[in-house]
């Protein structure tokens, strides 16, 4: 991990696609995929159309982005061309975060927190090897969980505590009393994360609208042992459904609220990380509760991944096309 990276990996911001396969469900119901990809950069989209006289025809749409990954690209292959070089950058003192986007269903969790294979897993792993390591001795690595839901914070290691966060005065946001646990070990961060994902958010429709509704933070500080000043920090964010942006013009109130708030987060965020490459440009933080929250890694030289996930079947397209646009917008 010390070694040095390719140049392209070292981008103050990469964004990337990831399609996800087919699933069974899909091909059972006689789905097909419409997307594909065209060497390791560009993703091409036939999204069908229904024209006003119900005939229907296919439009082509083309996007390029840092990187484009396919059904068969595995989590592992996706860490070293995402993760890995923000990992390496955290040592070196600086702040980072990763960020999955896309529709409900189109693998966010997938990537970024599944307990068995999400990249914040490969990601521990190499922190561990790397605190072994002489040079990096005097830190020490820990952890805190929490979900945005509805413009509010609510930390995932405290019983859902409602927290307020703030900032210090050095770039630094503080999230007075989120909880943070001192992990030494893979098997610790793995119960720790159990333990606060049975704390999320669960809507009242059933078990598959858990979680689509808030963004999931999950941060991991390296901290100087003597000080406890923080060193480096990086942040896995699965973040909520793209698509509950668009509950705004719902009939239920609820989840009108609910899509509103997304949305407004959603945009805040394109924002800020549009600014990030622009010297001296205005970063609208404030915008929502999420990028308020995320200040501090959007500031200074940090550095910023998107993985934008898509679900290749034709009736998701017009969600998938919204996610690809989004990305688009972010570079
Ligand atoms: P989201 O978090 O965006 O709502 P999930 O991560 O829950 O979506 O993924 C939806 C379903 O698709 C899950 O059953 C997940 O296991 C499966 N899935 C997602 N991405 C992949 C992939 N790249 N390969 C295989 N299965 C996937
Ligand atoms: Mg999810």
């Amino acid at each position: 991990l010390n070694q040095s990276l390719p140049s392209d990996l070292q981008q103050r911001i990469r964004v990337c696609v990831r399609k996800r396969p087919l699933s069974r469900k899909e091909v059972v119901n006689g789905e097909i995929d419409i997307s594909e990809l065209v060497g390791a950069h560009t993703i091409k989209l036939n999204a069908p159309k229904s024209r006003v006289d119900l005939t229907r025809y296919v439009e082509q749409h083309s996007f390029t982005f840092d990187e484009a990954f396919d059904g068969n690209t595995s989590n592992v292959d996706i860490y070293y061309r995402t993760a890995r070089p923000l990992v390496h950058y955290v040592f070196g003192g600086g702040k980072a975060t990763c960020f999955a986007f896309g529709q409900t269903g189109s693998g966010k969790t997938y990537t970024m927190l599944d307990p068995q294979h999400g990249l914040y897993i490969m990601a521990a792993k190499d922190i561990f090897e790397m605190l072994e390591d002489p040079s990096y001795r005097h830190l020490s690595a820990s952890v805190g969980f929490y979900e945005i839901y509805q413009g509010k914070l609510y930390d995932l290691l405290n019983k859902r505590k409602q927290l307020i966060p703030r900032e210090d005065g050095n770039n630094n946001v503080v999230i007075a009393g989120l909880l943070e646990y001192k992990i030494n070990d893979l098997a610790q961060l793995l119960q720790i994360f159990d333990f606060g994902s049975q704390c999320r958010t669960t809507g009242k429709t059933g078990a598959n609208d858990n979680s689509s509704r808030s963004h999931a933070v999950l941060q991991v500080l390296l901290k100087d042992k003597k000080t406890d000043g923080i060193h480096g920090k990086l942040s896995f964010i699965d973040l909520a459904g793209s698509e509950r942006g668009a509950d705004r013009g719902d009939a239920n109130p609820k989840t009108r609220m609910e899509g509103a708030e997304i949305n407004k987060s959603l945009l805040a965020l394109k924002e800020c990380i549009r600014a990030l490459d622009k010297v001296k440009k205005h970063t609208p933080f404030r915008g929502s509760k999420l990028t308020q929250v995320l200040r501090d890694s959007f500031v200074g030289d940090s550095r910023t991944c998107m993985i934008a996930t898509i679900s290749p079947n034709n009736s998701n397209s017009e969600h998938t096309l919204n996610t690809l646009r989004y990305a688009d917008r972010v570079k």
